[in-house]
């Protein structure tokens, strides 16, 4: 039997990621979550898995009174989410938010696990290390984000090197077709107002910034060995073409569906195979038009910044996450104005100086000086 351990699992994702685990009839063997203790508490009974662990101490520290009358261990810490990585399972789902999943990430790749991957800031900030210790542990690391499980269902069977480039698909946002006046002053409820997607709170901001989209370039970069000029991104405004590859020969393949994201993670969990799923089929005659134009990289800034990142390497990409992790969490907590994110990541990642190779301790105390560089310059 499948044995799955799922990190972020009180949040979008991880909630998901139950059902699609109780559907296909898969073992939950771990959760781990921040500090939601009710919603870990139900899922743990519910679930009854070897061990849970919140990140945040005292959570833990309430959770295992909680817990008392079972036979669950609870573990405490980061430290003790990067232990439940490695517990027994064949596969560890990451849908912790930010770059708390870059250790996890790598505690579970170590210890033989296959990925699947929500968590795009792991890639984000220390893709070289994550796909070196991928190739030397021979896991597989099996992308979740709908668009880049659309470019990896696109690939099935398609040849190496047969890519000429990818078509990287964005809805837009909240303020798609703003301008920088108009977005002077809007609050963080219009900007939690997702057209097409329920997600968490932070992606959520990255989505109405084109940060998402940002990152999912640079998360493309790694998962598929492209170079970043061969990413076109398209504002498509229905969500339903979750992106496309083109290949050698000028032939565009695309994956389409709802937007709904139990497909991605079911098939980051059932590849190569596929299993049933509920939900509303896609009518391509309901939907009738499907729309497709270049972003506005003049007033949503993130978005070259982070192409930029990239392109230069090294750390810059590290800085630039972290750099929008806290201005996000300012910006949620009303303390500095939507554009003022953008303005953040940028100069804080320009700030961050060009290095080539980096460790995880570089590329955590590049995180930590670009989230006080924000800090300062607010
Ligand atoms: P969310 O805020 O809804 O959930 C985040 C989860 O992470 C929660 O369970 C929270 O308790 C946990 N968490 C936070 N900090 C933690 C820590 N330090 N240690 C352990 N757990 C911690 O977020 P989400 O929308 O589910 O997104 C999760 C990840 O998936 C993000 O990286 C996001 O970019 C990516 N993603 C989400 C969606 C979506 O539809 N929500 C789509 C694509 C990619
Ligand atoms: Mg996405």
């Amino acid at each position: 039997m499948r044995e799955i351990i799922i990190l972020g699992s009180t949040g979008s994702i991880g909630t998901q990621a139950i059902e699609v685990c109780q559907n296909n009839g898969y073992k939950v063997t771990g959760l781990a979550a921040g500090s939601n203790i009710k919603l870990l508490e139900k899922q743990a009974r519910q679930l009854n898995p070897l061990y849970v662990a919140c990140s945040d101490q005292n959570a833990a520290n309430e959770l295992k009174i909680k817990l008392k009358d079972t036979s669950i261990k609870v573990l405490s810490g980061p430290d003790g989410v990067c232990e439940l990585a490695t517990i027994k399972g064949d596969t560890v789902l990451n849908a912790i938010v930010g770059i708390a999943g870059l250790r996890p990430t790598l505690a579970a790749v170590n210890a033989g696990k296959n990925v699947a991957l929500a968590n795009k800031e792991t890639l984000v900030a220390g893709g070289d290390i994550v796909k070196k210790a991928v190739a030397e542990n021979k896991v597989s690391l099996l992308p979740v984000d709908s668009e880049h499980s659309a470019i990896f269902q696109s690939l099935q069977g398609v040849p190496n090197g047969s890519i000429s480039k990818i078509l990287l698909t964005a809805s837009g946002g909240p303020f798609y077709a703003k301008k920088a006046k108009d977005l002077e002053n809007v609050t963080k409820n219009e900007a939690l107002k997702h057209p097409n997607w329920s997600m968490g709170a932070k992606i959520t901001i990255d989505s109405a910034t084109l940060m998402n989209k940002g990152l999912e370039v640079i998360e493309a970069v790694h998962l598929f060995q492209i170079k970043p000029d061969d990413i076109e991104v398209l504002v498509h405004r229905q969500s339903i073409v979750h992106s496309a590859i083109e290949l050698t020969d000028g032939a565009v393949i695309a994956q389409l569906g709802t937007p709904d994201m139990k497909l991605p993670i079911q098939y980051a969990l059932t590849y190569p195979n596929r299993a049933g799923l509920c939900g509303k089929r896609l009518s391509l005659t309901d939907i009738g038009t499907l729309t497709f134009e270049k972003p506005d990289t003049k007033t949503f800034r993130c978005l070259p910044v982070c192409i930029n990142a990239i392109k230069e390497g090294g750390l810059k990409p590290a800085a630039a996450n972290g750099a929008n992790e806290q201005a996000v969490k300012l910006f949620l907590e009303g303390k500095i104005k939507f554009l003022q994110i953008a303005e953040l990541v940028e100069a804080a990642t320009i700030a961050q100086p060009t290095v080539k190779g980096y460790s995880l301790t570089d590329v955590l105390e590049a995180d930590r000086s670009a989230r006080e560089y924000v800090l300062k310059n607010m």
